[in-house]
């Protein structure tokens, strides 16, 4: 960054003015170094995002400990008795391979494990997530009494990596629809289930204009990232 770009305390106290008091701010910090997540830390910033085990650990180990860590990647089953001890929530869950291995660690720790499953909405055939054919046969099943140790709060997605606005509002809009009809229909009496995440850096706007109530801004708060 040339030094009259914002720095990060700047684009953090940037986005606490901006975004509605129901918008909760992640900060997606995967790949960045630990000077810069605690410059978003010394702004008062706690609620980090990372979508790999293995750096999520260091940085874990390593920062302090009221930092409220999201994991936002693909989570292989084998690696999820690794995060589920701090984990604020896990984002991505995304089968139901995935959904009872994350309960049989919560009920081992005695721990309820925060969740949000993620929907395929783009397009875009790369994407993880239940599709909607198979987000509806997870929630028929009983799913709250069968998974006790899961805790409901909501959906997350991504949407097709593209610049064309109407494919992403209408992807936003999707998930939305399916969201609102989820609540109402499975988790009416799990008074957590209050989130949709949804939006990054370039399409937050358009995503809280599609009624969603957590965004993971990454670039635009640390800067590119250097894989
Ligand atoms: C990397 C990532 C983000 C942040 O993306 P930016 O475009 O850098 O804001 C958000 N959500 C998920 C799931 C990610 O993997």
């Amino acid at each position: 960054m040339s030094p009259q770009s914002p720095t990060i305390q700047e684009r953090i106290h940037y986005y606490k003015s901006e975004l509605p008091d129901h918008v909760t701010l992640v900060a997606v910090s995967k790949f960045h170094p630990q000077e810069r997540l605690l410059e978003a830390y010394q702004a008062g910033h706690r609620i980090l995002g990372e979508s790999r085990v293995q750096e999520l650990l260091q940085k874990q180990q390593q920062l302090p400990d009221d930092i409220q860590w999201h994991f936002i990647g693909h989570l292989q089953t084998n690696k999820v008795e690794l995060i589920t001890p701090f984990i604020s929530l896990i984002q991505s869950v995304d089968s139901i391979r995935l959904l009872e291995r994350i309960n049989s660690s919560g009920a081992q720790l005695h721990r309820v494990i925060p969740c949000l499953l993620e929907v395929k909405i783009a397009q875009d055939d790369s994407k993880y997530g239940f599709t909607e054919a198979d987000l509806q046969a997870l929630l028929a099943a009983d799913p709250i009494a069968r998974y006790p140790f899961i805790g409901w709060r909501g959906l997350m997605a991504m949407g097709s990596l593209t610049d064309n606005k109407e494919i992403t509002q209408r992807e936003f809009s999707t998930l939305h629809d399916i969201f609102i009809k989820s609540k109402e229909q499975y988790f009416h009496r799990v008074s957590d289930f209050q989130t949709l995440s949804m939006g990054m850096s370039d399409d937050y706007r358009l995503a809280i204009a599609s009624g969603s109530t957590m965004v993971r801004i990454g670039s635009d708060i640390f800067g590119t990232r250097e894989y």
